[in-house]
């Protein structure tokens, strides 16, 4: 079986390693897979992708003529995956359903304690010599409203994090998670979550229905000065709206590991480059915007688990067994 591995990071390699030549034939690109590189799964029986990764139905066709049969996703999202074109030309394709969902839910608690108690600010005064506590003042956590949409895997264990800091819980999902419940928090209607919250986390799955589930008319519920997170993907929320609510004072702080263009940025060095991006380039302007490139899921354990479940679905496919991994249209 050989396997071509695309958008290869450093730390794949650390994960995926011990498994090439034993489980299977790996060839590492660091180019993403989209149309244009889509010629160099030539000869591999499978192809190994990541969320920018673009596997649309032109992508899907290049791979059909080069007898690619499967395509495995180090991750959970498949929004990047034309399902009915894989189906059309039968390649199957399987996705990492769960890797460790307490690290993307401890990164959304992370970019709430930074935000709010500006301890990347205090780290950079210390270094220069600044002991100052002018304008690092935060909020206590204990007793404020978390709203949570999106109450699945990450969603619940966040939740269960932010009770433990004696936070209320209010939750919004097309489907109640009876863990919520137990833990004592509250479902309630969208509108009544946006009104209600003194933060809202997002942890539902980016499709037609959640695209800009944040916008304008959101914002107009919302508290003055709430804080936003978002973990799961970037255009859950209207970039454009989001600035707009931060500039009038409306929203208070937004932490985000997504973006909506984050493709043409996120997992790259750019330092000595012009960033194009006027949209990213006003947020990063924000005392109160808080931005990570995409690094939830950037844990040892959840690593390890992408690359066991992966070399699994591998596995799987070769055996042609029946798996819930395997995503059908
Ligand atoms: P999950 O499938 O376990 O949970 C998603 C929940 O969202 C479900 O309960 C579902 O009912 C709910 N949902 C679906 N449509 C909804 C809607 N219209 N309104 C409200 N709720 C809705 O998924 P998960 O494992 O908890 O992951 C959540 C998301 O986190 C993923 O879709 C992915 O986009 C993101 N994610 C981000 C990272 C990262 O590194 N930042 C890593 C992994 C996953």
């Amino acid at each position: 079986m050989k396997l071509a591995f695309f958008s290869t990071k450093s730390y794949d390699k650390e994960f995926f390693d011990p498994y090439h030549k034993q489980e299977i034939d790996l060839k590492y690109f660091e180019v993403r897979l989209y149309k244009d590189t889509a010629d160099l799964t030539k000869g591999y029986d499978g192809v190994c992708v990541f969320v920018h990764d673009d596997l649309d139905e032109e992508t899907l066709a290049i791979l059909a003529e080069n007898k690619v049969k499967f395509v495995v996703l180090r991750c959970a999202g498949f929004n990047n995956v034309n399902l009915a074109a894989a189906a059309k030309y039968d390649i199957k394709v399987y996705r990492v359903p769960a890797y460790s969902p307490e690290a993307v839910a401890e990164h959304a608690v992370a970019l709430i304690l930074t935000l709010n108690r500006k301890t990347h600010k205090a780290y950079n005064r210390i270094r220069e010599g600044n002991f100052s506590l002018e304008r690092l003042r935060g909020f206590n956590l204990h007793g404020k409203t978390v709203g949570v949409i999106g109450t699945g895997k990450i969603g619940s264990i966040f939740a269960k994090n932010m009770t433990g800091f004696g936070c209320k819980i209010i939750a919004y999902d097309k489907f109640e998670n009876k863990e919520i419940i137990e833990q004592g928090g509250t479902y309630v209607s969208f509108e009544k979550l946006l009104e209600q919250s003194d933060i809202i986390s997002l942890h539902c799955p980016l499709n037609p229905e959640t695209k800009h589930i944040i916008n304008k008319e959101s914002f107009k519920l919302m508290k003055d000065g709430m804080m936003l997170i978002n973990t799961s993907r970037g255009p859950l929320i209207n970039t454009v709206d989001t600035i707009e609510a931060l500039k009038s004072g409306k929203l208070g702080y937004l932490g985000i590991d997504v973006y909506e263009q984050e493709e043409q940025l996120f997992f790259k060095d750019l330092s000595e480059s012009v960033i194009k991006d006027d949209i990213i380039a006003r947020l990063i302007s924000f005392p109160n915007v808080l931005i990570t490139a995409h690094q939830g899921f950037l844990t040892k354990e959840a690593l390890q688990q992408i690359a066991e479940v992966t070399i699994q679905n591998i596995k799987d496919f070769k055996a042609e067994k029946e798996t819930n991994n395997q995503l059908k249209v």
